[in-house]
């Protein structure tokens, strides 16, 4: 069994474990139109209020945004999981203010507010966010495997191309020129999962 035979039965349970057993009105689980570029070619966004955006080319995006889509992809179901896993960490407690903070360095330096003075997270934070990240996946898994998922190349390959990605952008973030390296490579705020080739919340 591959991981997007259960997308629907993911998005129900990312779902459920957003909103509870008596499920909102408005799916929190959703569809999000944005053009892909090649530096931020899509992906997924968490945000700890209560909802994961699934992130779709205008042209891609399906007629009900609310609704798990028939044409999902292994790629959005990889990062369903994630985002899911990211939340399975809030509500477990293993979301620490520590990562919050160093992930607020972290957004603000890749992409700095006007008027904003930022800094390049230290290692500590670094460690902190990549140990959320690998969290955040392993998490993912374990929701997967429940869901009877048996195949796990492709997961595998898109969590290690996801925190690869992460290590590479910190080795960036360090370097003098991580300004114009950060405006021309670095993903958006949200997490992409960089190049397909080469994910925030
Ligand atoms: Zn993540």
């Amino acid at each position: 069994m591959r991981p997007t035979d259960r997308f629907p039965e993911l998005w129900i349970c990312a779902r459920r474990g957003l909103e509870g057993q008596s499920l909102s009105r408005l799916s929190s689980v959703y569809y999000y139109s944005k053009q892909a570029t090649p530096c931020d070619p899509g992906g997924a966004e968490y945000e700890p209020a209560g909802w994961i955006r699934i992130f779709r080319e205008p042209s891609r995006m399906p007629q009900n945004p609310f609704h798990p889509a028939e044409d999902a992809t292994m790629v959005e179901t990889c990062w369903l999981a994630h985002e899911y896993g990211h939340h399975l960490s809030k509500t477990r407690g293993t979301r620490t203010p520590e990562y919050e903070a160093a992930l607020g360095v972290f957004s603000q330096f890749r992409a700095p507010p006007h008027g904003v003075e930022v800094r390049c997270p230290t290692k500590a934070e670094q460690a902190l966010i990549l140990s959320e990240e690998s969290l955040a996946w392993s998490n993912g898994y374990s929701v997967l495997k429940d869901l009877r998922v048996t195949e796990w190349t492709e997961f595998e390959d898109e969590c290690e191309r996801s925190l690869s990605n992460y290590r590479t952008t910190f080795q960036n973030m360090e370097k003098p020129d991580w300004g114009r390296v950060c405006a021309d490579n670095a993903p958006a705020s949200s997490e992409a999962p960089l190049e397909a080739a080469d994910g925030t919340r």
